[in-house]
């Protein structure tokens, strides 16, 4: 999980359940973690029932011309499968 993803999950309880008093302080510490090291997947486009979505995560992109997009922008996967494009 990346940095931004985590202190967007944060800021998501703070909507929720207003805890700012713990949640400030939480985001201090994600903001110092280090690097995530991504694991590099490879997946396609695979196309169910007229709409395309990540094979890896299930994500189903808004853009409509998919070719263009070279990595699924939820997991990171690079999309270089059999049906992408
Ligand atoms: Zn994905």
């Amino acid at each position: 999980m990346s940095r931004k993803a985590m202190l967007n999950a944060i800021t998501e309880i703070d909507n929720n359940v207003n805890m700012d008093i713990y949640t400030n302080e939480v985001r201090e510490i994600v903001k110092e973690l280090p690097p995530v090291t991504p694991i590099h997947k490879v997946g396609y486009w695979d196309k169910t029932g007229g709409s395309f979505r990540c094979s890896e995560c299930m994500h189903m992109p808004e853009f409509r011309d998919i070719r263009t997009l070279k990595y699924c922008s939820n997991c990171g996967t690079e999309m270089k499968g059999a049906e992408n494009g």
